[in-house]
């Protein structure tokens, strides 16, 4: 069965975000736990934790179908202790509110070098602030999500996420969200039956399905490489319907939750009408 929501707002309280997502006839949902453009943010409050749990018991919302999403600020990579440290600490802050919340996940983008280190030093980077995160949380999943590869952004290439999961510890911890317009923007052809199977072919060689822990359903407004995050409405874009027909006919895209991050909140509801017709 396919779990289908979006990013929902989660403004007035995380206890909103359930509510939003049931009102458009979602089954996950997607939702940042804090301002998303700020380094700090008050703690939960005690009664928006006990409310949220509440609100998705009440609409059927389970933790394996919320995707909540870390702030754009966090660079788990970054070249400079200042900013490493900070991240960190950050990232630390938004699993703790995951597992505060009763959720299992927290997808992330993994982080870039801003072309002062090599790489490889970022993704060992990467992966040694998930390593030190996850030995100071419980229960909560941190999912690297798959980037357009803009700018000095990894984990555009599926083996650098197979490299830093190599290098994480605490394998039942560590997970993976495709982007479909990530993937698109960064070379991987969805667009026809056979790119199709031999982009995901190559997805489970380089990671493997066990660690697909959700999924992004996004139309792309850039063409196939160019390296360029701009996500459109399903259908719209340089992706097509036929690539989402795939995906909901294909039972490896089971149980997780797939979440629009299509640029028109108001045709939301349809669009998860449109993906089940599908
Ligand atoms: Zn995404
Ligand atoms: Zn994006």
């Amino acid at each position: 069965m396919k779990y289908i929501g979006a990013h929902v707002s989660a403004s007035g309280g995380v206890e909103n975000a359930p509510v939003n997502a049931h009102e458009i006839g979602a089954k996950a949902f997607a939702l940042f736990t804090k301002n998303q453009r700020q380094w700090k943010s008050a703690p939960l409050a005690k009664s928006s934790i006990v409310l949220f749990k509440e609100n998705c018991e009440k609409f059927g919302f389970k933790p394996l179908h919320i995707l909540p999403h870390d702030s754009y600020l966090i660079n788990l990579g970054h070249p400079e202790q200042e900013g490493l440290d900070k991240s960190r600490e950050a990232f630390l802050d938004e699993m703790s509110r995951c597992e505060e919340l009763g959720l299992d996940r927290l997808n992330f983008h993994p982080g870039g070098s801003l072309a002062k280190i090599s790489d490889e030093e970022c993704l060992k980077r990467i992966a040694e602030s998930i390593n030190i995160t996850l030995d100071q949380t419980r229960g909560v999943i941190a999912v690297i999500e798959n980037t357009a590869g803009q700018g000095s952004n990894l984990g555009f290439k599926f083996e650098q996420i197979g490299f830093i999961i190599s290098l994480v510890e605490d394998k039942s911890r560590v997970g993976v969200c495709i982007d479909t317009c990530h993937s698109f923007a960064a070379g991987y052809d969805l667009t026809s039956d056979e790119a199709f199977t031999a982009t995901f072919r190559n997805f489970e060689e380089a990671i493997g399905f066990q660690y697909l822990k959700g999924m992004h359903i996004n139309d792309s407004k850039k063409g196939l490489g160019s390296r360029v995050d701009r996500h459109d409405s399903l259908g719209k874009g340089t992706l097509g319907l036929e690539v989402f027909r795939r995906l909901m006919h294909d039972p490896r895209f089971d149980d997780i939750p797939l979440i629009l991050e299509t640029p028109d909140e108001t045709i939301w509801k349809e669009e998860i009408q449109l993906l089940y017709s599908l």
